[in-house]
């Protein structure tokens, strides 16, 4: 689970960490012809939040005179999302569409029909390791759940009759959507929390906030510079250590960064880790030869969906496809704690072991 950990210094995630500077007090100083004026200005005001929403610990730091109203707006935001994207709660878009498979077409929030549309996207690029319709998988896989316990064979066999993103229809003339055949469900738990964080960013700029960082679930997103005028320090968990052991850290500033990793959720059964990213071909967790990977973008909906493809696709393929997609950079781990990372960040990636470039 997300954390916190304090105020100032270290902010660590499941998986990332943020140093934040203290505020230092503005102090002026201006020397004229013998005349010396001295001017203090007030520390900017600041406001730290910790809720939970979307099934995860949501942080935001915000500099600026509207922090207060920005954070407060950025949650109700992160709240209203939840209501119709959850793939848990009753009376959601997402349950109203996954309820209605196999009997026509449902009319979505736009905001649900946006999301649905961009999955889709992401299905086609990733030849289909992408695939919201993996929603009857993780139901059954229930990793988080108290008592998860791995299907059979036949039950895995049986499911994985239903997952075909192509399956998934969509009209954008009345915004609605229909799932073709009935125990169909799609889950955006793998690009859900990435598009509230480019919601809470846009929320921010209205508010005229120009320094902050907000973290959902590990989706995190860095807005201008730290107060000391440096980059962002966003952390990379060391995927093989304790939550808050870092392999690194980027130095970013207005970007977007999410990390998808096996050791995230996962249930332990028969000396083998179960963890919730299922790869839709085998019907299991994906077994590529990643241990996590940490994609940099400018969007955060697209680092939140390329973290989880390239988990799946493995290190070959996953470098291919992000050097396809300009402006967008990742750090990879193998199985082996190898650690990879694209060419565009040379500069900006602190690492103290061995990096291979590719
Ligand atoms: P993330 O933590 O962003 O990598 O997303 C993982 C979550 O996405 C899981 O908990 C599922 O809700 C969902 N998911 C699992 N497998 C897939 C998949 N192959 N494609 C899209 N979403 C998935
Ligand atoms: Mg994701």
């Amino acid at each position: 689970m997300a954390c916190f950990a304090k105020i100032h210094g270290d902010v660590c995630t499941k998986h990332n960490f943020i140093r934040v500077v203290p505020m230092k007090a503005a102090l002026l100083s201006i020397l004229l012809a013998g005349l010396v004026v001295l001017s203090c200005n007030k520390p900017e005001p600041v406001v730290e939040a910790k809720d939970f929403a979307m099934g995860t610990v949501i942080t935001q730091k915000i500099y600026g005179a509207n922090s207060k109203a920005a954070a407060a707006e950025a949650i109700s935001k992160i709240r209203e999302l939840e209501k119709i994207l959850s793939f848990y709660l009753a009376d959601s878009d997402i349950s109203l569409l996954n309820n209605s498979a196999g009997r026509g077409k449902v009319r979505l929030h736009p905001e649900t029909f946006f999301l649905l549309t961009k999955s889709s996207e992401y299905a086609h690029l990733s030849g289909g390791e992408f695939n919201i319709m993996v929603g009857p998988l993780v139901k059954r896989w229930k990793v988080t759940a108290e008592s998860p316990d791995v299907p059979s064979p036949a039950e895995i066999k049986s499911l994985l009759t239903l997952i075909d993103y192509r399956d998934l229809h969509l009209y954008k003339d009345d915004c609605s959507a229909r799932l073709a055949r009935k125990g169909q469900m799609v889950d955006l738990g793998g690009i859900a929390k990435g598009y509230a964080g480019d919601e809470v960013i846009k929320i921010y700029g209205k508010h005229g906030i120009k320094s902050a960082i907000v973290d959902i679930g590990g989706n995190i997103c860095v807005l201008g510079l730290n107060t000391d005028g440096t980059p962002w320090n966003v952390g990379i968990q060391d995927p093989r250590r304790k939550r808050g052991i870092y392999i690194g850290s980027v130095s970013l500033s207005d970007k977007a960064v999410s990390t998808s990793g096996a050791y995230e959720r996962f249930f332990p059964a028969g000396g083998k880790k179960y963890h919730h990213i299922i790869d839709p071909r085998t019907g299991y967790p994906s077994e590529s030869d990643l241990l996590s990977v940490t994609i940099i973008a400018d969007s955060s909906l697209d680092t939140d969906a390329l973290s989880t493809t390239i988990f799946i696709l493995g290190l070959d393929k996953g470098i291919k496809l992000i050097k396809k997609i300009k402006g967008t950079e990742a750090v990879l781990i193998k199985n082996d704690g190898a650690i990879y990372a694209t060419e565009g960040l040379q500069k900006n990636f602190n690492c103290s072991a061995e990096v291979i470039y590719r």
